[in-house]
Formats: structure tokens, sequence, C-alpha cells
């Protein structure tokens, strides 16, 4: 039985979306709400004012809200891109 090769087709980092008005916070994220969901590597918070300082302190079940143009998805209670 021939091995099956695996060609993984990495696209490296996530890059965050630009958009008008939009500015990210630089801090890495690591996880998203009480109940630690996995944070894509890459992915920041949109710079304002929240409800929960950090994605790690979100209750995680806020609405999302498309902001900056329609460009950006991000979570109403910590402003992490959900893109
Ligand atoms: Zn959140």
């Amino acid at each position: 039985m021939d091995a099956v090769r695996i060609d993984l087709d990495y696209a490296g980092p996530y890059q965050p979306p630009s958009a008008p008005g939009i500015a990210y916070r630089p801090q890495p994220v690591t996880y998203h709400g009480k109940l630690a969901e996995p944070v894509y590597p890459g992915r920041l918070v949109v710079d304002g004012d929240w409800p929960a300082t950090r994605p790690e302190e979100c209750v995680g079940e806020y609405p999302t809200q498309w902001i900056g143009d329609g460009q950006v998805l991000i979570c109403t209670g910590c402003g992490l891109d959900c893109t």
C-alpha cells in the first residue's frame, strides 16, 4: 500500500480586514469567552468601548455586528473580529 501524501496548503496567520474607521488593538487574543472558544492566530480586537475589556473576559453571548462598511464582523461584547 502506498503512503498517502498530504500537502497542507497553509495560508499563514489571519490578516484582519482593513476598513474605514477600524483600528485594532495590537494585543494577541488567546481565546474567546467563558467557554474558552479557540481563536485563530492573528485575530485582533477592534478598538472601542466594549462591555468586556478583553475577549478572554467576554461572556461570549453577545450578538455579532457588521461594522466598517460591512467588512468586519465583531462580537459586540468584546470587539473581537469574528469575520
Ligand atoms: Zn466577545
